[in-house]
């Protein structure tokens, strides 16, 4: 019997959202909608995102299956590729739930949280390749663990806030290579992230994320040369 009211009153409230729905304005049903596009970009736009996201991944399979095509392979390329390719099917499945509008809102929501945290582990992964010194190394690892807890804190970190901590993780892991005298791979690697994330910025029709996930292809080379030693 308690089965049976449980599945009226279930009946019920399905009733009243189909009620409420159709007494809502178009506008509001818009502002619902346009809740689940990130950045207003297209269903199409975020399918290309996801497939964007292959290059970096691929570009690791490619110098580590054939290293003589370009650099010579060193564990601290092992450790970049894996944590490259660790985040790979997070950043893909955040844009495919995107593009199919499965996501009640665009950016809070487990998706998105778990895409930024593997962000950040790559980050953690990059600066343990490039540094040398364990107690630099430990203080990347500690920051970007910080900036994880910050995606997932009760107050968690607005969209500046996850963007700075993102470009000062990238950064970071730059300065030991940079102390090293690598240069070219550190104006390369920094040149292609501030590149992509000026795109990203000025969105460039809803394209400007695509191009951003295309030229972090370019940052994920100069951080593999950069620990070809
Ligand atoms: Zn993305």
């Amino acid at each position: 019997m308690g089965v049976h009211v449980e599945t009226v009153v279930s009946d019920q409230e399905v009733f009243n959202d189909v009620k409420i729905w159709n007494n809502i304005s178009g506008d509001l049903k818009k502002a619902l909608y346009n809740c689940r596009a990130l950045d207003g970009m297209t269903p199409f736009q975020e399918y290309c995102n996801a497939l964007s996201m292959v290059v970096p991944g691929a570009l690791c399979l490619y110098l580590c299956l054939w290293p003589s095509s370009g650099l010579w392979w060193t564990w601290r390329m092992s450790i970049i590729a894996a944590a490259v390719l660790l985040h790979l099917p997070f950043s893909m499945a955040f844009h495919l739930l995107l593009a199919q509008r499965k996501l009640q809102h665009s950016s809070n929501n487990t998706a998105r949280r778990l895409d930024q945290t593997f962000i950040h582990v790559t980050c953690m992964a990059s600066a343990a390749a490039l540094s040398t010194s364990e107690v630099y190394c430990s203080l990347c690892i500690l920051l970007n663990m910080y900036f994880i807890s910050r995606l997932w804190a009760f107050r968690d970190a607005g969209v500046t806030e996850r963007m700075a901590n993102i470009g000062m993780a990238v950064l970071l892991y730059w300065v030991p290579p940079l102390l090293r005298g690598d240069f070219q791979n550190t104006a390369c690697g920094v040149g292609y992230f501030v590149l992509g994330a000026l795109c990203m910025h000025f969105r460039l029709g809803g394209w400007g994320h695509s191009l951003l996930h295309i030229l972090s292809g370019g940052l994920c080379y100069h951080i593999l040369a950069a620990g070809a030693f």
